[in-house]
């Protein structure tokens, strides 16, 4: 099933796969293999020298990891993807072929928590940096990308704050100075959002998340538009110019707009070895098969529920863009025209520990550091995530000691709101 102009929920069912050709098998099968008999030398030797496609070893690539890559591909309408072990190993999958030591990316402030830990600190360990700019003052995003910098980072939908990119704006800037843009799309999906219709490069994934949507597997993924001109200049050596970690191979001469995702699995898989496991792979497959059903009833329950605590006099205010109070509001036409996500914050007049009595009183929500389930979440980050940050650095990061972070889920929104509405009133009386 290639025909990649079939529309989302087709593609969500069949992208990337077709019946077993060894037993019919209708369901993607779970290869559990790590290699593959060669049908003589000379095809393992075509398949080492990237002439012929196919598999040789499951860190590299595996049929049923590949039905997965190929599917969210297609739902993002790239030219290749490749999946890896979690949404954190996507992100160094995704730079690892852009960056060299003393090279930088231009990331936003707004990013999840992990990830601006890892581009703080980890990423300075491989002689990489980050340098972090508000990606709403567009001049300064400019300003900040030098000689060095190899990409901008950004979320499509950023929590907390219910911050909606100009994904446009920030790919206009990329293409200016000659770096890929990247979007983290983990909390938008391709339902709400094709990041590489708005002039991104790469979009990576924690396939934790709302792909499989169950809270199941822990999983990331890469996708490349396949349109950036990595031989235009020479800040790509290792896609543009002869690749010591390949005998020699100039992947874009050789493999043109697949020359990123073949780059990443000879040498990034290959050498650092982040790569998904086939039973995970199964389960995201089976997970983005209700994707679009899914999204539909996450974002109309967060929507409901928004419009419900803002109104409420015990709530002092919610961000979340699809409510118009929001200073993003007027993006989601653009951004997000099918809704702004399932993923807000919330402030209770009663404070820390309002915060605190509303977790503990909470039947439905599930208090854990996760998101995109088909459960409601819910997570005070004061007292959790955020709890070794001064309370000034946890305003800025939008985590004020008031403030509580929903992840809304499928159930019945009524269900929903009355467990809300009877912790409420526990954590305000
Ligand atoms: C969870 C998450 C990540 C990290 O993904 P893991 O699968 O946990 O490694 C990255 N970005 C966003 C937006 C996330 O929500």
């Amino acid at each position: 099933m290639t025909d990649t102009t079939m529309g989302f929920d087709t593609l969500a069912v069949h992208a990337g796969t077709a019946p077993d050709p060894a037993t019919g098998a209708r369901q993607v099968p779970i290869y559990q293999t790590t290699a593959y008999v060669f049908r003589d030398a000379d095809h393992a030797a075509a398949l080492f020298n990237l002439t012929e496609v196919g598999y040789i070893y499951s860190r590299l690539t595996n049929p049923t990891v590949s039905a997965l890559a190929n599917r969210v591909c297609a739902l993002e309408g790239g030219a290749g993807a490749v999946a890896c072990s979690s949404g954190h190993a996507a992100q160094i999958m995704a730079l690892f072929p852009l960056m060299r030591p003393g090279c930088n990316i231009v990331a936003s402030t707004r990013l999840y928590g992990g990830t601006i830990q890892q581009f703080t600190n980890t990423i300075r360990t491989f002689g990489w940096s980050a340098k972090f700019v508000d990606t709403d003052d567009l001049a300064a995003v400019e300003a900040a990308c030098d000689e060095n910098t190899r990409a901008i980072f950004c979320e499509t939908i950023a929590n907390p704050g219910g911050y909606i990119s100009d994904l446009p704006a920030l790919a206009a800037i990329a293409n200016k100075v000659g770096v890929p843009l990247i979007v983290d799309n983990t909390t938008a999906t391709p339902y709400l959002c094709r990041p590489i219709e708005h002039g991104a490069t790469l979009v990576v994934h924690s396939a934790t998340k709302y792909l499989t949507g169950n809270g199941t597997v822990t999983g990331g993924i890469v996708v490349d538009s396949g349109k950036f001109d990595w031989s235009a200049s020479d800040k790509f050596p290792a896609l543009s110019q002869p690749e010591p970690a390949y005998h020699g191979i100039t992947f874009h001469t050789a493999l043109g707009a697949m020359a990123f995702t073949f780059h990443s699995i000879a040498v990034g898989l290959r050498d650092l070895g982040m790569t998904m496991n086939p039973q995970g792979a199964h389960y995201t497959l089976m997970g983005i098969e209700t994707l679009g059903l899914r999204m539909q009833r996450h974002v109309e329950n967060a929507q409901k529920v928004a419009e419900w605590l803002e109104a409420d006099p015990r709530v002092e205010f919610v961000t979340y863009a699809g409510l118009k109070s929001s200073p993003y509001h007027h993006r989601i036409a653009q951004i997000v025209p099918k809704g702004a996500g399932a993923l807000f914050t919330f402030a209770l007049k009663s404070g820390y520990d309002g915060c605190v009595k509303l977790i503990d009183n909470l039947k439905l929500f599930s208090h854990v550091a996760n998101l995109g389930d088909t459960r409601s979440l819910v997570i005070h980050s004061a007292s959790t995530t955020h709890r070794q940050l001064s309370p000034e650095a946890q305003i800025k990061a939008g985590a004020a000691p008031n403030v509580v972070r929903l992840s809304i889920g499928i159930e019945d929104v009524a269900d929903i709101i009355a467990d809300l509405d009877q912790a409420l009133a526990k954590a305000s009386a």
